[in-house]
Parts: structure tokens; sequence; C-alpha cells
């Protein structure tokens, strides 16, 4: 299909700014010097500030947003022009000075609730009185602002030591960015590998992260370049893989396992949740009904020598829970609440034995 200006408009306008919500043609923000020739695309974004961090994950969302709305051949390479000089990238090996652990929560397949895992965990972690920040990784569907009830945030910018840094949404003592934050929510815009990859490292650098116990990752299902860029970017303490006892989930559990003791990646596995272990009816709480089989992420578990962290039931109120923006894990001493307290105690044990094993430099203590 021809390319014409008004397609590009058009897929500009899916494209929100996040210091104001607006998208970036009613904010003004596209300038008038759109240039088509036959499938190159050359066009100009205006921002206010030579440091607005929020520049370059604006520009792939706008680039993400062409291929995916206007053409998927679209050549836009080094044809973007900012009015604004670029932000200077922060250090690799400064990011996140101030936290003191960051886990990667990665499963091998989509839908087996590794989002809800990732949110209920960080909440649990919060109850138990650590500062923690979460990170929405999951460029296929970022789920977490809707299960911390943040959809609507602006995640605003803020001066800090000289720095314009980008302030996270916050809600139930969690802090949380999310890839989801740069795209209205109704328009689904694939992410593309180096755009996905570059915005999230942004949020990671220029994020107003401050000093975190646990800093959560939500990666992406099953293996891909964003896995890559995480690890080489950031100092993983541990991944945390999710599964249910399915024999297809724990197939590729058993596959994101071996990415994460690969050479390559090279992060320690501190174990495994089972998720969907049993159903039980809020009516009949001592009623187990294993609905996906019967222990087998345990099993698996027990097969790969990696601690089982946790086994959460099927429960109506979990699901419950993420759709209304209120995860069970604030509700302590219910079951739910009870089995997601488990989960962050075993994964703290875990978190301190890695950083016991480190060399005594590269200790981490963790103060409440
Ligand atoms: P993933 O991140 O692995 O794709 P999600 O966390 O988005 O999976 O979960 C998929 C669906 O299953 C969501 O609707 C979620 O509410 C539901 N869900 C996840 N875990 C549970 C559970 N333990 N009990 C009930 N529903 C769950």
């Amino acid at each position: 299909m021809a390319l014409y200006p008004q397609l590009i408009i058009d897929a500009l306008s899916k494209v929100r700014y996040p210091g104001t919500g607006k998208d970036l043609v009613s904010a003004g923000m596209v300038e008038d010097d759109i240039r088509i020739d036959g499938n190159k695309v050359s066009f100009s974004l205006f921002f206010d500030k030579p440091n607005d961090p929020f520049i370059k994950s604006v520009v792939k969302a706008a680039e993400t947003a062409i291929l995916t709305y206007a053409s998927p051949d679209a050549e836009i390479k080094g044809n973007i022009r900012i009015v604004t000089p670029q932000a200077l990238p922060a250090e690799p090996d400064k990011l996140l000075p101030e936290v003191k652990n960051i886990i990667a929560v990665s499963s091998g397949k989509g839908g087996v609730g590794k989002s809800t895992v990732a949110a209920n965990l960080a909440v649990a972690l919060a109850q138990l009185g650590y500062k923690v920040g979460l990170l929405d990784a999951d460029i296929f569907g970022p789920s977490q602002p809707k299960m911390f009830q943040v959809e609507d945030a602006r995640p605003f910018v803020q001066e800090v030591n000289g720095r314009e840094l980008i302030q996270p949404a916050e809600n139930y003592g969690v802090k949380l960015l999310s890839i989801g934050f740069f795209v209205n929510k109704e328009d689904a815009v694939l992410w593309r590998g180096a755009m996905a990859s570059n915005a999230l490292k942004q949020l990671i650098s220029d994020g107003n992260w401050g000093e975190l116990d646990y800093f959560l990752i939500d990666l992406p299902p099953g293996t891909s370049d964003i896995h890559l860029t995480m690890v080489q970017t950031l100092a993983i303490t541990g991944a945390i893989v999710v599964t249910t006892p399915q024999d297809v989930a724990l197939a590729d559990a058993r596959k994101g396992i071996s990415m994460f003791q690969s050479e390559k990646i090279n992060v320690p596995v501190l174990g495994l949740v089972e998720n969907m272990a049993w159903f039980t009816p809020a009516e009949l709480p001592e009623n187990r009904y294993y609905l996906f089989g019967k222990e087998g992420g345990k099993q698996l578990a027990e097969e790969l020598k990696i601690p089982l962290l946790g086994q959460i039931p099927i429960v109506q109120s979990i699901r419950e829970g993420g759709d209304n923006g209120e995860p069970v894990a604030l509700h302590s001493g219910t079951m739910t609440g009870e089995a997601f307290r488990l989960l962050a105690e075993h994964m703290v044990a875990q978190s301190e034995e890695r950083n016991k094993q480190m060399a005594p430099t590269q200790r981490v203590e963790v103060k409440k």
C-alpha cells in the first residue's frame, strides 16, 4: 500500500506522550514536515527540553506505530530529527546503584499467570516492609498498570540532582513503570526488537527508582531479545520461573530455565512457582481439584534441583483481583494472601542465600 502523510499522522496519533498523556498529534509534537519517498519516511518530533527523558522511548514508540499502522515496510531509519538534542544515555555500569536485588520474573509460555504472580509478589514484598519496584517489560501485553489500578497514571518528569528522571506510578507500596504507559491502552502497538529493548533500557536508567530492596522485572514469556538486553543491562540477582502443572507449560518452563542457566545468559534461577496448582472453591476451601495435573511444577523443580518457591491455587478472587486492580496479596490472613506471603518469604530467603554466595565485596544486605 502506498504511503501518504495522513497515514503517518494517524499512526503517530496512536502514541502518547507519557508526561501529559496526550497523543503526539494532539500534543502538537509532530512537526509539519512529514516526507515520503517510496517507502522512506521522515518526520520530526518536537520536544520542549533537550534532556526530556521520554525522548528515546517516544521516538521508538513512534517508529513502532508507523511500522504497525502505516506500513510494515516503511524505512524510517536515520531520518528522524529531534528538534532538541538527545539526552546522554546513562552509563550501563552505573544503572540502579541503589537497588539491592534485581529479580526477573519469567515464564516459558504465555497465560500461565506470570504477570499475576509478579504483581502479587511485588505487593507481598511491600507488605513485608521491603521497598519494591516493578518494571513491566511484557511487550506482548503489558498488564501491570491495570493490576495496580494506575492505567491512567501519567509518569511525570522530575529533576533529581540535576537529572530529569521519570517518576514511576506508585500503588500499594510498589513503584511501577510499564511499557504500556507509552501507548493508549486500546491501541495494541506491537513493539519490535530493538525499539522495545531501548525503551525498556530507558525506563530502567531514567526511572526515578531510588532506593529499593527488590526490583522485579515482569519479562515477556518465552525467550527473546528482551531477556538478553536485560541481562546485559543489569546485574540480575536471579530469575523466577512461573509455570502451571500442565505438561505443555512444564516443557516450556524447562526451556526457560535452561536459557537462564546457559553460558550466554548465566543468571541463577532462584526457583520455580507452580501457579494454578489446584482449584479451590471459596465455599469449600479444604477441597482441592487438580485441573492441570498434580504437582507437575514440584516434580520439575525436584528433577532440576531448583527450589520450589510456592504453589498458588487457581481461585476466582485471584483473577478478580487482577481485573479490579486490587491484588489479593493485599489481604493478609486470607488463603490467597498467605500463599503469596509465603512465596515472597521463600524468594527473599533464596536471594539472601544467593547474595551470601557472592564475593564479600559484592554482597548486599537488605535492611527493613
Ligand atoms: P501471563 O502473564 O503468564 O500471560 P496472566 O498473569 O496475565 O498470565 O494471567 C492470565 C489469566 O489468568 C489472567 O486473566 C489472570 O487473572 C488469570 N490467573 C492467573 N493466575 C491465576 C490464579 N492463580 N487463579 C485464578 N486466575 C489466575
